[in-house]
């Protein structure tokens, strides 16, 4: 049987950060289907296929042409930026295949997640604990959001966030700033990264305090917990938080 959906995470830009397994998921498959930015992401892995490119915010709808075209007997890519399955498509799809009850071979293929291309920009701040919130309220409540990300904080987590903010949605990373400001303190670093590993690249060094609530839908922003500290461009979190750490045998 040859019908399969693949769900693919293409990394968060550059061909670099494509793995060779989204490559061939990609390449092996009939039918790609995405989101417009992403397919042109990988453009040049899309000559001679059946392209359906979807808009924002129509997820459900790629998921069931996918398995439509998967039930055909086609292989079927659908891709995500970062990792498919970090708010992004693979939820759809297999949420879609479960309700509906169907049998349909698929493979979530990993990818590079946005947290992780923009860590690595800043250098070390996920060396400990973290915590992944999502500030879009599109789809889950804000109270809810809201509520995760206090514990989150009053629990010393790095806190890393997505989806800080878009031209619809402009109050949510200020409302973010106040909860964390009532258990860390205005100092604590904080790296915004805009557009990791595409061609506008930014990386900016700030703080809890200064963090100014303009981020957009391109943007990712990492707080660090009560012992992140900054050296020249980085912002290291440390492995161990006990005197007896030695900066030897750790992998
Ligand atoms: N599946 C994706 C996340 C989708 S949610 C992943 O694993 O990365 C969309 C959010 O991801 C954006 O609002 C932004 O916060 C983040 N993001 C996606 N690509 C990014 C990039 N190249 N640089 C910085 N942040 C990015």
């Amino acid at each position: 049987m040859r019908a399969r959906i693949y769900i693919v995470g293409i990394g968060p830009g550059s061909r670099e950060h494509l793995t060779p397994r989204a490559v061939e998921a990609i390449s092996s498959s009939e039918v790609v289907i995405g989101y417009r930015p992403y397919l042109r992401q990988i453009r040049e892995l899309l000559g001679g296929k059946r392209v359906v490119e979807a808009g924002m915010g129509e997820e459900l709808r790629r998921a069931s042409d996918a398995v439509r075209h998967a039930l055909t007997g086609q292989r079927v890519a659908v891709v995500s930026s970062g990792d498919a399955g970090v708010y992004g498509m693979a939820s759809a799809v297999l949420e879609y295949i479960a309700r509906k009850k169907l049998t349909v071979e698929v493979e979530v293929v990993p990818g590079i997640t946005s947290a992780l291309a923009c860590a690595a920009l800043l250098g070390s701040p996920l060396g400990n604990d973290f915590a992944v919130i999502s500030l879009s309220d599109l789809l889950v409540p804000w109270e809810e959001i809201e509520r995760r990300l206090e514990h989150a904080v009053a629990a010393d987590f790095v806190v890393v966030l997505y989806n800080p903010g878009s031209r619809r949605r402009s109050w949510q990373l200020g409302r973010a700033k106040e909860v964390m400001l009532r258990y860390r303190s205005p100092a604590t670093p904080v790296g915004v990264v805009r557009n990791a590993s595409r061609e506008d690249e930014s990386v900016v060094l700030t703080t809890l305090g200064e963090l100014e609530a303009l981020a957009d839908m391109l943007t990712t922003v990492i707080v660090g917990n009560s012992r992140t500290f900054t050296y020249r461009r980085w912002m290291i979190t440390p492995r161990g938080y006990s005197s007896k750490y030695s900066m030897e045998g750790d992998g």
